[in-house]
C-alpha cells in the first residue's frame, strides 16, 4: 500500500497502514502468525530466502508478518523509511543504544529521560566504556555545549516523565548533526499524532508501544523508526540478540493503534481542561502540563507539537498524605505504574517513574514526594473531573485531621 497512503492523513494512516499487504484468505484483518518457521518444499528456494536474495519468511526471530504489518503501520505514522519493533518500549530503547554505541564513545542525553533509560545510561552503558553525559534538561545551552564537547549519540526525551519538560528538537538536532552525532528521541509521552520527530530532524524513534499507540494497557512492545540504512542495522541487532516483538502482542497493538488518533484528541481535550481545573484547586501547589501559557516548555512544545499530550501532574501541598487520601477517593481511577491507556491512571512519582530513587535523588530532579502523575483516559471530560472535585472536597475534610 506504502505509496497510496502517502497523501493519507493520520487518523486514516492508523486505519489502514500496514493492512492490506498482510492479510490472508480475504479476511479483513490480519492473521496472528504464532508458527515460528516456514516450510520450503525446494531447498533451493529457501536458501535464496534464507540469504535474502528473493523475499519468504524463515523464522520468527527474524521475521513475521503480524509484527511487520504493526511495523507499517507505525513506520507511516511516524514518516520514516523503516521501522523495528521489539518485545517492550525498554528493549527497543537498549537495543537501539547498543546497535550504535561501542567503547570511547559518547553520549549526551538528559536527567530526565525515563527511569529504564536513565539506568542504561548510569548502569549499562559505563560497562562497555561508553561515557554519558546527563544534562539539565531545560537547559538548552548546557546540552548544546556537552554536544560540541564531542558526542557520538544525542539522546532525548520530549516531553518528559513526570514533570513534563520540554526539549527543542530542532535546535538541538542540528548542533548534534554539526558534531557528528546520530539524534534519537523517545516520542512515547507525544504520540506521532501530536509530535513527528525525524521530520523535525532526529534520525531514529522510539516508541513504547505499551503506552498510547497500543492503548488498552494488555500488550508490551516498542517500535524504532528511521532510515533504511539505521534500520538495517537495528534489524540485525534484533535478529541476532532476541528481543523482538511476540505475534500476539503485534495483533493486540495493531488493533489499538487503529484508535490511537480519536484516543489522543479526547485525551488531550480532556488533559487541558483539567490542568486548567486544577490550577484552581487550592491544595495543589503545582500543575505540570505544557498547555498551560504559564509552562517553561509552552512556546516550544507550540512549535514542535500538535497538541500537549495527555500528561498532566500535580504537586500536592500535603505531599504523600495529601496523595494517599486522593487517590482512596478517586472513582475513575486505575492507581498504577503504566500510562497511555483508555482508562484514567494515577501514579505518584515515589511509586512509578522514580520508584528507584531515594527521597534525596528525586528532590535533586525537581521532583517532589507530593507529585502525582495523571494519565488521561477517553472517559467523558466532565466525569473526570467532577470526580477530582468531590475527591479534593474529600481531601480538604480530612486534612483537618492529619494536619492538627
Ligand atoms: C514506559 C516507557 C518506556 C519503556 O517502555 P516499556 O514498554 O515499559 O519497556 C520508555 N520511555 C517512556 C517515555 C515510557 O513511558
Amino acid at each position: 500500500m506504502g505509496k497510496e497512503m502517502d497523501n493519507a492523513r493520520m487518523g486514516t494512516r492508523a486505519v489502514w497502514a500496514g493492512e492490506k499487504e498482510f492479510r490472508a484468505f480475504g479476511s479483513t484483518q490480519i492473521p496472528v502468525m504464532l508458527g515460528v518457521a516456514y516450510d520450503y518444499e525446494d531447498v533451493d528456494v529457501w536458501y535464496e530466502a534464507a540469504m535474502g536474495e528473493r523475499p519468504g519468511y524463515i523464522y520468527n526471530r527474524m521475521d513475521n508478518p503480524t509484527v511487520q504489518s504493526l511495523e507499517e503501520k507505525i513506520r507511516m505514522l511516524e514518516g520514516a523509511e523503516a521501522a523495528v519493533a521489539f518485545s517492550s518500549g525498554m528493549a527497543a530503547i537498549s537495543s537501539t543504544l547498543y546497535t550504535f554505541l561501542k567503547p570511547g564513545d559518547r553520549v549526551v542525553s538528559l536527567k530526565d529521560t525515563y527511569g529504564g533509560t536513565n539506568k542504561v545510561f548510569t548502569e549499562f552503558l559505563p560497562n562497555i566504556q561508553v561515557g554519558v553525559e546527563l544534562c539539565t534538561t531545560e537547559d538548552q545551552e548546557q546540552i548544546e555545549r556537552e554536544i560540541a564537547k564531542g558526542c557520538t549519540l544525542l539522546y532525548l526525551e520530549t516531553p518528559t516523565n513526570p514533570t513534563l519538560k520540554i526539549t527543542d528538537i530542532r535546535r538541538l538536532a542540528q548542533a548534534a548533526h554539526a558534531a557528528g552525532a546520530l539524534v534519537l528521541v523517545d516520542n512515547t509521552f507525544a504520540t506521532p499524532i501530536q509530535q513527528n520527530p525525524l521530520a523535525l530532524g532526529a534520525d531514529i524513534v522510539i516508541h513504547s508501544a505499551t503506552k498510547f499507540i497500543s492503548g488498552h494497557a494488555d500488550a508490551m512492545g516498542g517500535v524504532v523508526c528511521g532510515s533504511v540504512e539505521l534500520m538495517k542495522a537495528v534489524y540485525h541487532y534484533r535478529e541476532i540478540n532476541g528481543a523482538n516483538m511476540d505475534p500476539w502482542s503485534a495483533y493486540l497493538i495493531l488493533r489499538g493503534a487503529k484508535t490511537l488518533k480519536l484516543r489522543v484528541q479526547q485525551q488531550v481535550k480532556s488533559a487541558m481542561e483539567i490542568a486548567q481545573y486544577l490550577q484552581t484547586e487550592p491544595l495543589v501547589e503545582a500543575v505540570y502540563y505544557p498547555g498551560l501559557s504559564t509552562h517553561p516548555g509552552h512556546d516550544i512544545a507550540k512549535e514542535q507539537m500538535r497538541g500537549y499530550g495527555s500528561i498532566v501532574s500535580i504537586v500536592l501541598k500535603d505531599e504523600m498524605k495529601g496523595i494517599k487520601c486522593l487517590l482512596s477517593r478517586l472513582q475513575y481511577a486505575n492507581r498504577a505504574g503504566n500510562l497511555g491507556a483508555v482508562e484514567t491512571i494515577y501514579g505518584p512519582a515515589r511509586t512509578t517513574s522514580h520508584v528507584e530513587c531515594t527521597p534525596e535523588e528525586r528532590k535533586a530532579l525537581g521532583i517532589s514526594e507530593g507529585l502525582l502523575r495523571i494519565s488521561v483516559g477517553i472517559e467523558d471530560t466532565e466525569d473526570l473531573i467532577e470526580d477530582l472535585r468531590q475527591a479534593f472536597a474529600y481531601l480538604q475534610s480530612e486534612r483537618l485531621h492529619y494536619t492538627t
